[in-house]
This record gives structure tokens, C-alpha cells and sequence, in this order.
């Protein structure tokens, strides 16, 4: 059964895009630069879905999870107390989680009520789509599951971008908090450039099969990618997107010297 027709029906799109975007720090939720008013011009472009599936770098767990309940709290899963005031206030979709879990089958999914909106989800919805009124779930990544799994997950997804479901993957390709530069403007570390523009080219050449495994893609993926939770986002946003689909980049700078900001829309 496809995603009930009761909501308000918004179908700009016949295909809906499929969206990865580099979240960095959560303190661009805060922040008027070049990334945040990117994701305010991309919310724009898009239009409305119906509905959003996140799948964020922050809910890493044993097992896919889906979120279930009603209202999604807002969740500061950061130091930063300057933020606690910010809230983004979207309702969840029952039907949707359903929906998600009914496209994985056999996959089991597990309907949560305890998670709510990462700031790998909110910090960016709060600029791409302020009004923060659309229907909003989040899936978790399997912390268990192989690359080729994750990209499996995210092909078995895919109808939805005909049910008016804005799939939004968020994470960073290049993702490295220890080598992070935080005063100051930073030039991007060699590696990080590097890694980030084999990526990009690999994403323009469709060699998508090669993406799968990070660790393989180049010895620099030891410092680019230093823990798997940013990068499989990608994955999901790769399964769900068609190879002969136009992709774009509306961001593609590296922000304090190893965190890629790159974002990628498929489609649209
Ligand atoms: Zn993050």
C-alpha cells in the first residue's frame, strides 16, 4: 500500500530528488553563512514534499530503527547550551514509518518512540524548510550492516520518491572532528580534498559500486573517514538515486579544514 493519500498532496515533482547534505557543526543552525543559505535556496527549489524520510550520521544503531511517534522531540545531541532554545517542531507520520518498513521487508525495522530529531536532521530542516509543518521521520543507520547493505537499504526505499517523500540523507563525506580546525578560517587539509574530490568524481563517472567501500576508495579515507557514521549516509542517497539522473552540487566547500560540506541533490 502506498503512503496514504490523506495528506495534502503536493506533487511538483512526479519523481521527488534524492538530497545528501554535509551538516557539519550543529552551530549552523544558529548561523547565516554560505551553507545555511544554500539549504534555505534548496528548500525553495524543492518545493514541498508531502512528507520527509531523514537517515542522519547521529542515530547509529544495533539494528534499523524507525522513528514511530507522534511528535519527534527535538533532540541536543551536542555541548552547545547556546542551542537548547532552538526547537524544530515537525510532526512524525505513523504512515510513513510503516511505509518504510513495509518497502524493507524482509529487513527488519523496529518502531521507535524514544528517538526524535538529531541535529543531523533539525539543524538543517530548520533553514530548508523553516516552517518546520511538514511530516518528518527519521530512519537509523545500522551500525551492524556492511556498506553494500546500507546502499541495498536505500534502492528498497526508492518508491517513495513517487509517494511525494523527500528522501534526505545527512552526513559528512569528509568527516574528521579531531583534525578540525575551530578558530579562525582554515584551509582544507590536503587529504580532505582530495578524498572529497574522488567522491565527487566517482559520483559524476557513476562509478557508484566503488563507493561502497570507503576504506578501499584511497589510503586517504584513513583521516577523511575515520568512522563510518558520517559517510554512510551517502549510501542510502546512492541506492535510492538512478544512475542516468542529473546529480548537482549546491555546496562543496570544506569547512574547518576536514569536514566536507559537500551536498548533493539527484534529480529534480
Ligand atoms: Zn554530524
Amino acid at each position: 500500500m502506498a503512503l496514504s493519500d490523506s495528506l495534502a498532496a503536493n506533487r511538483s515533482h512526479s519523481v521527488w530528488p534524492v538530497v545528501f547534505v554535509g551538516h557539519g557543526t550543529p552551530l549552523n543552525a544558529l548561523r547565516d553563512n554560505a551553507f545555511t543559505r544554500a539549504w534555505a535556496r534548496l528548500g525553495e527549489t524543492l518545493g514541498r514534499p508531502r512528507a520527509i524520510l531523514s537517515i542522519s550520521a547521529h542515530w547509529y544503531t544495533r539494528g534499523t530503527r524507525v522513528t514511530a511517534m507522534e511528535q519527534p522531540a527535538t533532540l541536543y545531541d551536542f555541548g552547545y547550551q547556546n542551542m537548547f532554545h532552538l526547537n524544530y517542531p515537525a510532526p512524525g507520520l505513523r504512515a510513513l514509518a510503516a511505509r518504510g518498513a513495509e518497502l524493507l521487508k524482509p529487513w527488519p525495522v523496529v518502531f521507535d518512540h524514544d528517538w526524535g530529531f538529531d541535529h543531523g536532521t533539525w539543524s538543517v530542516l530548520l533553514r530548508m524548510f523553516p516552517t518546520a509543518d511538514i511530516p518528518t521521520v527519521q530512519l537509523s543507520l545500522d551500525g551492524t550492516s556492511a556498506g553494500k547493505q546500507h546502499r541495498a537499504l536505500g534502492r528498497m526505499l526508492r518508491p517513495l520518491r513517487e509517494e511525494g517523500v523527500l528522501i534526505m540523507c545527512s552526513g559528512n563525506i569528509v568527516h574528521n572532528l579531531e583534525r578540525s580546525v575551530r578558530h579562525g578560517v582554515a584551509q582544507p587539509f590536503d587529504w580532505a580534498e582530495r578524498f572529497d574530490s574522488l567522491v565527487r568524481d566517482k559520483l559524476v563517472s557513476r562509478e557508484w559500486d566503488a563507493l561502497e567501500d570507503y576504506a578501499a576508495l584511497s589510503p586517504d579515507a584513513e583521516l577523511a573517514v575515520p568512522t563510518p557514521d558520517h559517510y554512510l549516509p551517502l549510501l542510502y542517497a546512492l541506492g535510492a538515486a538512478e544512475p542516468m539522473e542529473s546529480i548537482s552540487f549546491p555546496v562543496e566547500e570544506i569547512d574547518r579544514g576536514s569536514m566536507s560540506m559537500r551536498t548533493i541533490v539527484w534529480g529534480g
